[in-house]
């Protein structure tokens, strides 16, 4: 029998290779951006016609190839970056594979020219679907420049399956976006159809995001900077009011390679849970620099799904290194107070934007710096709710100083509360206005406080879980929960369903100072609850927390023990409706800036709306 078996020819094995490099104009663009980036370039431009498909050129002033290599560059596996099987371990370019140029001139028409600096004259060659028309020595100045005509013009089934002009032109701004992103030491610009759409100077990363998506983005980001022996984390995210139902901007980039990961993306998520309302998406600018060798970028020709060699810690770092980064985005309220400038300003039509102040000395671990700002209270002769010092912040720093992560300068904080507070106390009067003046409650609902910037609007009951939650978060941590005996030990009975969960959960209601007994067939017998339960009504207690605890857990999907603090901490919470005296407050406010996130509730709801005396103004033009 006659053998069958062919090799194909290599324009053929070139045109299947492209099927795989180049699914679309946008994936051209691309493998030349990398390419330039890879030759050092310092300035691109990227010039797109008819979406990409009319012509797409790219034109660098990097370091240029030889007469030999503008030929050599158009072969299979032909590439300067590695040299053996070992390099595959240490790839510090964009590419490696060799198979770009190849696969992308088996589809297209096209001319690459490049002069390399020493060179006296450069060289241009010709090729149509990967045949060499013509080569030659050219004119020009240092660089490479690719132009890449008639994409698919040699198969038009899939140059037929190209998606109209708008969408193309989104693939091919995603790729550019991606690649400019992470390079903001060079400058870019990029013509669509003759017209200038992105213009960016070389700068930092900051300004080169700013630059993309728009000055807004200037307020919105805060830095985030992690460095350990398996992974640096750098970069920036966006302040939690700013996470959006769709999905918007989530960069991840991987030295220097824009990557797609679920398992991080959640790891980010994870870092913003009880910060966002469920549903909606953090975004994210995060560089993650480590030893090549620790990842693979071999798994796909288009290289943006790679492995970690060790993706568990590189996810658990990547959370620990964001939710530090939201605790220094905490100090936002502590703005109002810092902004003495503000008022001035708004006054003479300058108002600055304010910006992020990061103290640069803050050391997570440092624990004698943080708990000098916190000033002890006993709140108990005001309200049985206060009734444990306000001492649950500097406890959960000795004990757990990975959990605290967040920033505060406690001192500059409270310092106007503090007068406050001496002065609701002492009765005296500040000269402008009496403290009295200064904090107002508001239909039994919110409270209102005159700060120097304009005014604070604070939700009562939301603030009140959110100081609540994260006490019984820290007893919980460390077991510490004060138990109040109670006098007549109580009986309570249970359908199946909530006594299951109450077993279940009864390790950890004893750390939080719930004394409960285990009588058998859906019995229980509570010798003593937390010491800040205000009306010790057991069944009502356990029945409140049981629900609360199912429907955070159907509803949120919090994990088991932030559902309890904060099931417990919604129990037990000052209610809207409740009216407040000055000391009550005043201890509310003092409480919440004391927390890690005084922000937002543990379901993810705003605490508070501030607005400046320049805004105020606004609304009376
Ligand atoms: P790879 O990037 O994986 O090496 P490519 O097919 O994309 O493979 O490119 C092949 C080779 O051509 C590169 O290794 C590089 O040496 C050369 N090359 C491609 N584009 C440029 C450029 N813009 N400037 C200088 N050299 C280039
Ligand atoms: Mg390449």
């Amino acid at each position: 029998m006659e053998n069958i078996i062919n090799l194909l020819p290599d324009n053929v094995a070139n045109q299947i290779a492209a099927g795989e490099v180049v699914q679309r104009p946008a994936s051209v663009v691309k493998e030349l951006l990398e390419n330039s980036i890879d030759a050092g370039a310092t300035e691109i431009k990227l010039i797109v016609e008819d979406a990409g498909k009319g012509l797409i050129q790219v034109i660098d002033d990097g370091k240029g190839m030889s007469p030999t290599d503008i030929r050599m560059c158009l072969e299979r596996h032909a590439t300067s970056k590695i040299k053996n099987a070992e390099d595959l371990y240490y790839i510090t370019t964009m590419g490696f594979r060799g198979e770009a140029l190849a696969s992308i001139v088996a589809v297209s028409e096209a001319e690459i020219k490049s002069k390399r600096a020493d060179d006296e004259l450069g060289n241009l060659v010709k090729v149509h679907a990967s045949k060499v028309l013509k080569q030659e020595p050219c004119s020009g100045s240092k660089g490479t420049s690719i132009s890449i005509k008639n994409l698919f013009y040699n198969i038009p089934a899939r140059r037929k399956f190209l998606k109209k002009n708008s969408i193309e032109n989104r693939h091919i701004i995603d790729q550019f976006e991606r690649i400019a992103l992470v390079h903001p030491d060079v400058k870019f610009q990029y013509y669509q159809e003759g017209e200038e759409l992105f213009h960016l100077q070389n700068g930092t990363f900051r300004q080169r995001i700013v630059s993309i998506f728009g000055k807004n983005f200037n307020d919105r980001l805060v830095p985030v900077t992690e460095s350990t022996d398996i992974v640096s984390v750098s970069g920036f995210i966006c302040k939690p009011e700013y996470a959006r139902k769709t999905r918007g901007e989530q960069y991840f980039f991987a030295n220097n390679r824009f990557i797609k990961n679920h398992y991080l993306h959640h790891a980010v998520q994870h870092a913003f849970e009880e910060l966002i309302p469920k549903g909606h998406h953090p975004t994210y600018f995060l560089k993650l620099d480590l030893e090549p060798s620790a990842m693979d970028i071999n798994i796909h020709p288009t290289k943006t799904e790679i492995k970690f060699e060790d993706e568990k810690a590189v996810y658990a770092i990547i959370r620990s290194s964001v939710k530090k980064a939201l605790g220094e985005h905490n100090i936002t309220p502590s703005l109002d107070f810092n902004r003495e400038t503000t008022f001035d300003d708004a006054v003479t039509g300058d108002a600055g934007i304010p910006g992020i102040s990061v103290n640069p000395d803050y050391n997570p671990f440092d624990n004698t710096k943080k708990s000098s700002g916190l000033r002890k209270m006993d709140y108990s002769a005001v309200n049985p709710a206060y009734s444990t010092p306000v001492d649950h912040w500097e406890s959960l720093l000795k004990n757990n100083p990975e959990e605290v992560q967040s920033h505060v300068d406690f001192e500059e904080l409270e310092n106007e509360f503090v007068q406050n507070t001496e002065l609701v106390k002492s009765g005296e009067q500040d000269s402008n206005s009496t403290a009295d003046e200064k904090i107002i409650q508001l239909h039994n609902r919110f409270i209102i406080i005159q700060i120097k910037s304009g005014m604070m609007l604070i939700d009562q009951q939301r603030a009140h879980e959110r100081v609540l939650f994260e006490r019984y978060l820290g007893q919980l941590a460390q077991g510490s929960g004060k138990a109040q005996q109670l006098v007549f030990p109580e009986n309570i009975d249970l359908n199946p369903n909530d006594a299951d969960l109450l077993k279940e959960l009864m390790p950890q209601l004893r750390c939080m100072g719930f004394d409960i007994d285990d009588f058998g067939k859906n019995s229980f017998i509570v010798r003593g609850l937390p010491s800040d339960i205000v009306q010790p009504n057991c069944p009502e207690i356990i029945d409140g927390v049981l629900a609360n605890y199912r429907q955070n857990d159907t509803e949120l999907k919090l994990d088991a023990r932030v559902n309890l603090s904060y099931s417990l901490a919604q129990k037990n919470a000052i209610k809207t409706g409740r009216k407040l005296d000055k000391i009550e407050m005043q201890m509310l406010i003092d409480e919440l800036f004391a927390c890690e996130n005084p922000n937002y509730n543990p379901a993810g709801k705003k605490i508070i709306v501030s607005q400046s005396l320049e805004e105020l103004l606004k609304g009376f033009e």
